[in-house]
């Protein structure tokens, strides 16, 4: 269904909309299109942009009577939670890893019910030369430290596992790395596990990401399980867009000005609404909503492999805390979800926290994983690489989780920039998005939502 399909369920609106003086002087006339003569809406509100952000803050806004268009610039939904299909496999672009204590994965229209596989707890870690299995249950191999160590990982993981958030928040804000060693655990387990499991989780290798953010991420990662989308990250996205009403989204169309009461495409067609909403990634909302900081970047590159046989049968995570080689992890992906790969064929997906590396990357990665998987790489086929210079925005402290999401009245933002570059954080911005631009603008007839395909 294409905008004008859309406008026949909605009642055509005059839309006066001026911004509040004072909201934000920085982003005052220059970006207000056709502010100044009366449109007609044919739409309540435009959404740029349909990752999980969009898609979730669609959902919020229909649910509420408001009329939506989603605008997608690529041709498919999802963002940075694609997955591509080669030779049969399902390879996510930027790899994905949830965890079920999330709340917005339980609460927004779409996903509760979303399939999904839980890696087994702990990680088998290289450290000191030798693989340790950490964290594991059934107390296989050999645990990394003493005894002792290894009860007050577990006794400190449980008292964070039980701390609200009011005391987390209350704690002094710096680095997640100066935090680690604050915190009572072993140094030896902080260097042979904790470090690069926050790292691996955080997408930090220096962990100059706040304290704040890294004591949620640890205290989900102690609550909760840590699992891929079943199928394959895209599973997210796909799931929000087809439980929106159909022809609410709009691929190949690419925003490049938003206003308080339209938004002007490529083509240099306006269309005009009563709000917009900026759902993109950072920097990409700057370029829209001038004024907007852009933050700083952590690049991310992955490699997804095949071999000849499965290099480990247990769903874990496989982290290097020596730091011998550019992976910070990887993952027997087809160990922990069989539905990725074509039968029998194993699927291995190892992350760099930055570039990747100079010369044949491929052959680096692979002497790399010889070592942490503990066996022969030289039958491994690379199926892709993949690198984003500016995979997730940086949250160094001091980092407010909840950045504003009004900008003027008529024009919003969202989006994982706004609250922490997770899952979690486009979708809670999305909610909070949402809520604020119901607060100003009411839906234009009682009309309940229209069904879903
Ligand atoms: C390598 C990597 C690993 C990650 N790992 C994890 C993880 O383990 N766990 C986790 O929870 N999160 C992880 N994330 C973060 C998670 O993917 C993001 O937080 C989430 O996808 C952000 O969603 P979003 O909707 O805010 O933005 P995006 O997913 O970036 O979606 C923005 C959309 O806007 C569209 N767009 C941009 N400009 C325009 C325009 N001008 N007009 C129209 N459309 C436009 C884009 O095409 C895109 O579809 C990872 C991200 C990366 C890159």
């Amino acid at each position: 269904m294409t905008l004008t399909s859309v406008s026949r369920r909605a009642h055509r609106v005059d839309c006066p909309e001026r911004p509040r003086a004072g909201s934000r002087p920085d982003l005052g006339r220059d970006i207000v299109l056709s502010a100044r003569r009366r449109t007609t809406a044919l739409v309540d509100v435009i959404v740029i942009g349909a990752g999980p952000a969009g898609l979730a803050a669609a959902h919020h806004l229909l649910d509420a009577g408001l009329t939506v268009t989603v605008l997608e610039a690529a041709e498919r939904v999802g963002g940075r939670m694609a997955t591509d299909t080669v030779e049969g496999f399902r390879l996510d672009r930027r790899p994905q890893l949830l965890n079920t204590t999330y709340p917005e994965l339980h609460r927004t229209p779409g996903l509760p019910g979303l399939p999904l596989a839980p890696l087994a707890p702990g990680a088998l870690v290289r450290a000191g030369g030798r693989g340790y299995r950490v964290g594991d249950p059934r107390g296989v191999r050999a645990g990394l430290g003493s005894t002792l160590d290894r009860a007050r990982l577990a006794a400190t993981l449980g008292r964070l596992a039980a701390t609200p958030d009011a005391r987390l928040a209350a704690r002094p804000e710096t680095t997640a790395a100066r935090a680690l060693s604050r915190r009572g655990f072993a140094p030896r387990t902080v260097e042979g596990f904790l470090r690069p499991l926050l790292a691996a989780l955080l997408l930090d290798p220096e962990l100059q990401t706040s304290s704040r953010v890294g004591d949620l991420v640890l205290r989900g990662y102690a609550r909760g399980r840590t699992c891929l989308p079943a199928g394959g990250a895209a599973g997210v996205p796909e799931r929000l867009a087809a439980a929106l009403p159909p022809g609410t989204v709009r691929l190949g169309t690419p925003a490049v000005r938003a206003a308080v009461n339209a938004v002007r495409l490529a083509d240099g067609t306006e269309l005009p609404c009563r709000a917009v909403l900026v759902a993109t990634g950072a920097r990409a909302a700057a370029e829209l909503l001038p004024g907007l900081r852009v933050p700083a970047f952590h690049q991310v590159t992955v490699f997804h492999h095949t071999a000849p046989a499965a290099p480990l049968r247990e769903p874990v995570l496989v982290l290097d805390a020596d730091r011998l080689g550019p992976v910070s992890h990887s993952l027997p992906t087809t160990a922990v979800d069989p539905t990725r790969a074509p039968s029998g064929r194993p699927l291995i997906t190892s992350v760099v926290l930055g570039p990747p590396p100079d010369g044949d990357s491929d052959k680096t990665v692979r002497e790399h994983l010889a070592e942490l998987y503990g066996r022969s790489t030289d039958r491994w086929e690379l199926l892709a690489m993949h690198t984003d210079p500016e995979a997730v925005a940086a949250m160094p402290a001091p980092h407010d989780l909840r950045r504003p999401v009004r900008l003027l009245h008529g024009l919003y933002v969202c989006g994982s920039h706004r609250a922490s570059s997770t899952l979690q954080g486009a979708l809670h911005s999305a909610r909070r998005a949402a809520t604020t631009l119901l607060r100003d603008v009411e839906p234009s007839s009682p009309s309940a939502r229209p069904a879903a395909a």
